[in-house]
C-alpha cells in the first residue's frame, strides 16, 4: 500500500473513532445526551452556612462533629448529619430491616438532641463499595444541602465502610461543580470546603488537626445524644456484650457517657496547641472537649479571615 492511501486509512480510522467518543460522551450524561444542568439556588436565609456531615453509619456523623454541628446549629446555620449506609448489621440480635428502622430512629432522635438534621441513606452495612453509581449520590446529596462544608471519614480507616465513606466524598469533591455531571441536580457554583473529622489511624499518614473546636458547652447535649443510640453504645452494637439485664443497662449509660466525655477531653489535651492558636493562650488552656478536623486539598483553601467566618466560634 503506498504511503498516501495509508494516510488516507488512517485518517479515517482516526475520525470514525473521535466521532463513536463523541456519541458515547454525548449518551453517558445521564441518558440525556447534551444536557447540562442548572446552577444552585441559593436559599432565601443566604448568609446562614449549610454543612454536610458524613460518618459511614447511624452514629459516626454524630460522635465525630455531632458538638461542632450543634454549635453550628445553635447560630442558626443549617447542619445535616448523613449516614451513608443504614446500619442494618451493627447489632449482636438483631439486623435487616428491623435494626436499620431502629438506627434510623436513634440517628433522628440523635438530631433533635443537636438541632441538627438527619439523613440516612439505603446502602446496606458492611457493603459500600466506591461505586460511579455511588460517587453520584454523594455528589447529589452535597448538591442538594448546597453545602458550604462538607466533613467526612479520612480515606484510610480500620473500617471498609469508613474508608470509602472518605473515597467518596473526595471523588465528589470538585465534581459538585460539574455542569454535566449528574445534570438533574443543579449544580453547586463554588467548590464547598472539604474537611477529615478526627482518627488515631498513623498509616499512611497521622490525622493533622487544622480546625479544633471547643464543644466545652454543648458537650452534655453530644453525650446525651449518643447514650440515647442504645443500640450500638449501651447494647455494644455488632459485638456486644449485650446487657442481659435492665440493671446491667442502667449501669452501662452512665459508663457509656463518660467514655465519651474522656474521648473528647484526650481531643482537647492532644490538639492543645492549636486549641491555643485558635482561641488564643488562655482560652485555649481552659478547653476541656474539643472535636478537630483537618482539610481535605480537594476542596476550597479557605484563609483565616474565611475560616472565621464558616467557624465563628473563635474570638475575633
Ligand atoms: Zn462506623
Amino acid at each position: 500500500m503506498g504511503t498516501s492511501r495509508c494516510r488516507l486509512l488512517v485518517g479515517v480510522v482516526v475520525g470514525m473513532a473521535i466521532a463513536w467518543a463523541w456519541v458515547v460522551a454525548g449518551s453517558a450524561v445521564a441518558g440525556e445526551p447534551g444536557k447540562v444542568g442548572v446552577p444552585a439556588k441559593r436559599p432565601a436565609d443566604g448568609k446562614k452556612l449549610r454543612i454536610v456531615v458524613f460518618g459511614a453509619h447511624p452514629d459516626d456523623a454524630e460522635i465525630r462533629a455531632g458538638g461542632t454541628g450543634a454549635l453550628w446549629a445553635a447560630q442558626g446555620h443549617h447542619v445535616q448529619l448523613v449516614s451513608v449506609t443504614n446500619g442494618d448489621i451493627g447489632h449482636s440480635q438483631i439486623f435487616g430491616p428491623e435494626l436499620a428502622r431502629r438506627r434510623k430512629a436513634e440517628a433522628q432522635a440523635a438530631s433533635k438532641c443537636l438541632g441538627t438534621h438527619s439523613r440516612v441513606l439505603d446502602i446496606h452495612d458492611g457493603e459500600l463499595e466506591p461505586t460511579l453509581a455511588n460517587r453520584k449520590e454523594i455528589t447529589r446529596v452535597v448538591r442538594e444541602w448546597q453545602a458550604d462544608i462538607v466533613i467526612g471519614h479520612r480515606p484510610n480507616d480500620y473500617h471498609p465502610d469508613h474508608r470509602y465513606v472518605g473515597v467518596l466524598m473526595q471523588d465528589s469533591a470538585y465534581m459538585v461543580t460539574v455542569p454535566f455531571f449528574c445534570p438533574e441536580t443543579p449544580y453547586l457554583t463554588s467548590n464547598p470546603l472539604f474537611l477529615y473529622s478526627e482518627d488515631g489511624f498513623q498509616r499512611p499518614n497521622p490525622f493533622r488537626p487544622d480546625v479544633v473546636v471547643a464543644i466545652d458547652e454543648v458537650i452534655d447535649r453530644k453525650v446525651k445524644a449518643l447514650v440515647d443510640m442504645e443500640s450500638q453504645f449501651v447494647e455494644g452494637g455488632a459485638n456486644g456484650p449485650f446487657p442481659k439485664t435492665e440493671a446491667e443497662r442502667a449501669r452501662r449509660r452512665p459508663q457509656v457517657a463518660e467514655g465519651f466525655r474522656n474521648r473528647c477531653a484526650a481531643v482537647a489535651n492532644r490538639y492543645r496547641a492549636k486549641l491555643i492558636e485558635l482561641y488564643g493562650e488562655e482560652r485555649g488552656k481552659q478547653v476541656r472537649y474539643a472535636e478537630a478536623f483537618e482539610f481535605c486539598e480537594y476542596g476550597r483553601r479557605p484563609g483565616r479571615e474565611e475560616l472565621n467566618r464558616w467557624f465563628p466560634f473563635f474570638p475575633k
